[in-house]
């Protein structure tokens, strides 16, 4: 997530994966964190826990976090491979960027193939989130839905897993 330097808030900016729900579902909080934040960017688990949703509702339009000064720790800490990368100055700033072209465009045609298979599934359709509209997908096709057929499910299935692997390749928190 968004960082101290302007080279980093520059590639953070342009990307924003681990703000906008393309890496991660939510994330944890403590409680001056959720006091801090206010209401509007938490969603409650079956357990009752509020937890920070991604999309985040604080990513501003320009890719940057309006919370900067004030964020979570955990998005103060998390550093994906990339950038983990591009500080160790082992990837330009524009080689960086093309990763993260790629990366949108993956995901951008995932969706469609989701979408297209979904086409008579509304309820898949509706799915803001990539991984939630697959595995509402998924549930279609074990359950047997006439509406979906199974070269389409393939194709969703397909992208989908191409979108998951680029994204564990370059974007995975472990220091790499
Ligand atoms: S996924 Fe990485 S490069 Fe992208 S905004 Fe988060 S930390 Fe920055
Ligand atoms: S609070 Fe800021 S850094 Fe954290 S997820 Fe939201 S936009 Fe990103």
């Amino acid at each position: 997530m968004t960082t101290g330097t302007a080279i980093e808030d520059s590639l953070c900016c342009y990307c924003s994966m681990c703000c906008n729900g393309s890496l991660f579902s939510h994330a944890k909080l403590d409680d001056d964190e959720r006091a801090r934040l206010g209401d509007s960017v938490f969603y409650e688990d079956v357990k009752g826990s509020r937890n920070l949703q991604f999309p985040c509702t604080q990513l501003g339009q320009n890719g940057a976090c309006q919370v900067y000064e004030t964020r979570p720790a955990i998005c103060q800490a998390f550093r994906c491979s990339l950038l983990r990368a591009h500080d160790r100055e082992e990837l330009s700033l524009e080689d960086a960027k093309r990763i993260v072209d790629d990366a949108k465009a993956i995901k951008a045609r995932a969706r469609e193939a989701i979408d297209a298979a979904a086409v008579r599934l509304p309820g898949v359709v509706k799915e803001a989130r990539i991984s939630r509209a697959m595995r509402a997908l998924e549930h279609e096709h074990e359950a047997g839905a006439e509406e979906l057929s199974d070269t389409a499910f393939k194709r969703a299935k397909t992208h989908f897993r191409l979108y998951r692997a680029f994204i564990r390749e370059y974007f995975s928190s472990k220091y790499r």
